[in-house]
């Protein structure tokens, strides 16, 4: 039926677009048109060349005046052993935008449609290739910044979770069949086995519950923590992001304020993707540009997630630190004692509720391990261990909450002996949940939400 959207061909550049970046860039043909596409503006190298599936041919990419665009290799996958299960097509080109682009164009000249972010993974999420939590992991895998969140990601993409989800249903379903089979044919069966059918629910809630501690973990390997370092001129900001981040992005001077502006970077702490944002000096001034700076810090010191409060040793702790500890104390922090070279963090009286207090030689990177682990214990606090295998994004933790509150109501009605049609109902709408999480049963309206995070090409 062409009028459905998956009938009409999609194409798109599938690598990334950053001018003068990348040595190939691959523009992606899906749909029934996507070979007789692809033939209309590549011509293989040698003349009468049979494209055959999944073998690269070489050849030249021209447009409708015959004129050469590229040397190029084209390569066609036949539906349904495709991305998308339909037939796809990849044409690699030099890399640089302009080839890359007229290449696109003449695909989109020759009948093709551009594709929507995420259109290619939505057909092969709706023609049955991965199920949901495959696609949210390609766009996890495509946004990971640690090699932990790659790693966390690529096994959603293998299935690990929908597996376990799966698993939950079909055990969910069997013990509504038993239910509706009572409820239906109640004489000709023998009595229900209610413990035996409570304990097997009962088993399907601490699954839920295991999936859901995965859930905090997953959300911080996926959207990282946000670490500010303050603190008053001179003591040494500058220097420990140098020093942490391992490059010297931030000035280091000896005067006070010159670091005006925000200065971020960015590092992998423990698994943990970390943005490093260094600010300026914290202090009342009148220069209006300093005051943009201070202004800018204080406004991030309260976006952050963990807060490095840098203090110079020599100095002890000043008016002016106490200052800035006053208006960010009720925030997650880590105190870094600075220039321990030239005094002792001994015998600075620090107020007694800073719980992370660390010794550092900022020009010189000691300290830095003692405060990355001090971030990794704020990051994980009441959150269990990685657990690679699975791990939930907010959405899918949500349906799962909604799954278990469900079932929570099946014990309800189970204890207060009510009639079955209650346990139906509730279990129907745990089923439901789960489902979503899948995308065996999920609106429209989510899987746009869903697709459009998606860049387009993927
Ligand atoms: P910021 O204004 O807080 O960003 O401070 P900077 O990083 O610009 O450093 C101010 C001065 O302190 C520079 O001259 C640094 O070389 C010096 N400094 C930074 N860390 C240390 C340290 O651990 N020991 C000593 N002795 N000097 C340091
Ligand atoms: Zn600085």
């Amino acid at each position: 039926d062409p009028t459905t959207p998956l009938a009409d061909t999609i194409a798109a550049i599938a690598t990334a677009v950053v001018p003068e970046q990348g040595s190939v860039g691959i523009v992606r043909l899906s749909g029934s048109q996507a070979l007789s596409i692809a033939q209309t503006i590549f011509t293989p190298a040698r003349p009468h060349r049979l494209w055959k599936s999944h073998q690269m041919i070489y050849g030249w990419i021209r447009d409708e005046t015959g004129q050469t665009l590229d040397e190029a290799l084209a390569v066609w996958m036949q539906a349904p052993r495709s991305y998308t299960r339909e037939d796809v097509v990849e044409l690699h080109c030099h890399g640089g935008i302009m080839v890359v682009q007229a290449t696109l164009q003449q695909c989109l000249r020759r009948g093709a449609r551009l594709a929507q972010p995420g259109e290619f993974s939505l057909r092969a999420f709706l023609n049955g290739r991965i199920d949901l939590t495959q696609a949210e992991s390609v766009a996890d895998l495509v946004a990971a910044r640690s090699p932990q969140a790659a790693q966390m990601a690529l096994a959603g993409l293998q299935g690990k979770l929908a597996e376990s989800i799966r698993t939950l249903r079909h055990q969910l379903l069997s013990l509504l069949a038993e239910i509706e089979a009572r409820i239906d044919f109640e004489e000709d069966l023998p009595p229900l086995d209610l413990p035996a059918w409570q304990a097997q629910l009962q088993q399907c809630q601490t699954q839920i519950q295991t999936l859901l501690a995965t859930a905090a973990r997953g959300e911080l390997l996926r959207t990282g923590l946000k670490v500010a370092i303050v603190g008053r001129p001179n003591v040494g900001k500058s220097s420990l992001l140098n020093a942490w981040s391992g490059q010297d992005r931030a000035i280091v001077t000896d005067l006070p304020g010159t670091t005006r502006d925000v200065v971020e970077s960015n590092l992998v702490v423990r698994g943990i993707p970390v943005q490093l944002l260094d600010t300026a000096g914290i202090r009342n001034t009148e220069d209006p540009v300093e005051r943009l700076g201070v202004e800018r810090s204080t406004r991030l010191a309260q976006t952050a997630d963990v807060l490095v409060l840098v203090i110079d040793a020599q100095a002890g702790w000043t008016k002016a630190d106490a200052a800035i500890y006053e208006s960010i104390r009720h925030r997650p922090l880590i105190l870094v004692v600075n220039k321990t070279d030239l005094a002792p963090l001994q015998g600075i009286q620090i107020p007694p509720q800073i719980q992370y207090r660390i010794p550092a030689v900022a020009a010189q990177g000691e300290g830095i391990p003692a405060l990355e682990a001090a971030v990794e214990q704020i990051a994980c606090q009441g959150r269990p261990q990685p657990n690679l295998a699975v791990s939930l994004n907010q959405r899918q933790a949500a349906a799962l909450i909604q799954a278990q509150a469900s079932l929570e109501r099946v014990q309800e009605s189970l204890q207060e002996q009510l009639p079955f049609d209650f346990w139906t109902i509730d279990l129907r709408a745990a089923l439901h949940a789960l489902g979503q999480i899948t995308g065996e049963e999920v609106s429209e309206s989510v899987l746009d939400q869903i697709f459009s995070r998606f860049c387009i090409g993927k």
